[in-house]
């Protein structure tokens, strides 16, 4: 237990498999995660094919990947609060959350691909994310925009067995992965097979390396990102990328439904990881107020300019957690227990106010506890700036901008007719 005792709480309640699933996650990431981060981030830094092979492959073996996907596919059988936990504590143990994202992706999206993949896809891919041998993630965005998913461009032309993929993807998360980690992998990819509008998307499992081995026509690059340096981002061209029709996921031209239940599952761990990181945070600005003392030997808690902005951003957190693990909670009535009184629309408000007020809650919080830090925070040696800008990615707009969260929230709440205008 941190210096924050984690909150007794009868309304948001976990069962004694899940306390003990979190204590051991916990325990794994103290001792394999935590005394890493730093190390991660600043190599990748550098350079950022620099992948932590090595804990990820650890990761896999511990079982923090595919939580919720079947065992009948090499998942772990668990539940989506369970990739919940498991998200929080690893962002925790690593605040610039390049690990947690890493994780997040790949309980997220292997278990949309279960939702919607064929019995074979399942099998060949998921066991390979599960051990973390393959990466599986979402390649959405397009060099255009990322927000107007019913305009993306990429093309898949139906060739017989094959679709032939034509045109670009950027800003994708994995793209150095697929190719160092053993057996490769790819993402849940969305590309237009119709005509024009959110009618004409289809989803793949887009898969550009197996068994270590790289398709022709996908052709890859880098970039040099400011935060979370341990994942790596990059775009990728397609040019007649062939992929056989049995990796088509659910039906041609549903793809924009599909892709948006997949977005609301992981969404939910994204926003764990920034409650996971504001744990860190909030913990190091209690550990520096109990030693920070000015003015004759006051703690610097005891100017409320400073301690009122605690209580403040610490309502926000407690407020996260809830709406977090109230999303975690609706998806396992959705996706594990298959209740027929919930529906996955029903995750589409919980999940928005999620992902808008964690990440945001987490990235103010850190450049409070720079502030707090004073000049200190400013130098490399005061880690807090890697846990401001990696959730920052999350503000910024990876898994959906948080315009789009408030939009959600709004057409949900007011009705579509009315914020469509
Ligand atoms: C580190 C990182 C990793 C990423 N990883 C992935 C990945 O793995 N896969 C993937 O597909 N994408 C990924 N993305 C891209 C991400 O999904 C996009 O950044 C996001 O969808 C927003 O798209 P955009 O950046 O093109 O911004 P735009 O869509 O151009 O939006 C720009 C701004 O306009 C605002 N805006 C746009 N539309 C509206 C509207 N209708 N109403 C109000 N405001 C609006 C947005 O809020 C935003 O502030 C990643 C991004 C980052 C930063």
């Amino acid at each position: 237990m941190g210096v924050i005792e984690y909150p007794k709480d009868p309304v948001l309640e976990f069962s004694e498999e899940e306390k003990l699933f979190r204590e051991s996650v916990r325990e794994f990431c103290e001792k394999y995660i935590a005394p890493k981060w730093v190390e991660v981030d600043e190599k990748a830094e550098k350079d950022p094919m620099a992948i932590p092979v090595d804990l990820i492959k650890k990761m896999g073996e511990q079982g923090l990947f595919c939580i919720p996907c079947s065992d009948k596919y090499g998942g772990q059988g668990g539940t989506y609060t369970m990739a919940t936990i498991a998200i929080e504590e690893i962002a925790y143990a690593d605040p610039a959350v390049a690990l947690a994202v890493y994780a997040l992706l790949n309980n997220g999206w292997p278990f949309a691909l279960e939702i919607f993949g064929k019995e074979e896809v399942c099998q060949e891919i998921i066991p390979e994310v599960a051990k973390g041998n393959a990466f599986f993630g979402i390649a959405s965005t397009e060099p255009q925009g990322g927000s107007d998913v019913a305009g993306i461009k990429t093309r898949a032309e139906k060739k017989g067995d094959v679709y032939v993929f034509n045109g670009e993807k950027a800003y994708i998360s994995g793209v150095g992965e697929v190719q160092k980690l053993p057996w490769g992998g790819g993402w849940f990819l969305i590309a237009r097979t119709g005509g024009e509008g959110h009618r004409g998307l289809s989803a793949f499992a887009f898969i550009v390396r197996k068994n270590g081995k790289l398709k022709e026509g996908w052709i890859p690059t880098i970039y040099e990102d400011i935060g979370r340096h341990g994942l790596t981002t990059g775009g990728f061209i397609l040019e007649n990328f062939e992929l056989e029709k049995d990796y088509l996921l659910g039906e041609e031209n549903k793809g924009f439904y599909h892709v948006m239940e997949g977005f609301n599952l992981a969404r939910i761990v994204v926003a764990a990881a920034t409650i996971g990181a504001a744990r860190w945070l909030l913990e190091k600005a209690v550990e520096w107020f109990r030693q920070r003392k000015l003015f004759g030997g006051r703690s610097i808690a005891s100017f409320q300019g400073v301690s009122f902005k605690f209580a403040d951003l610490y309502a926000r957190w407690e407020a996260s957690r809830y709406f977090v693990y109230r999303a975690a909670r609706l998806a396992d009535k959705i996706y594990i227990e298959k209740d027929p009184n919930f529906n996955p629309k029903d995750l589409n408000v919980p999940v928005a106010l999620a992902k808008n007020y964690g990440p945001e809650t987490c990235v103010d919080l850190a450049e409070e506890v720079m502030k707090w830090y004073g000049a200190y925070a400013y130098t490399k040696e005061a880690p807090i700036f890697r846990a401001w800008l990696g959730p920052f990615s999350y503000v910024i707009g990876a898994e959906g901008a948080q315009n789009i969260m408030r939009y959600i929230i709004a057409r949900d709440i007011i009705g579509r007719e009315f914020v469509q205008g």
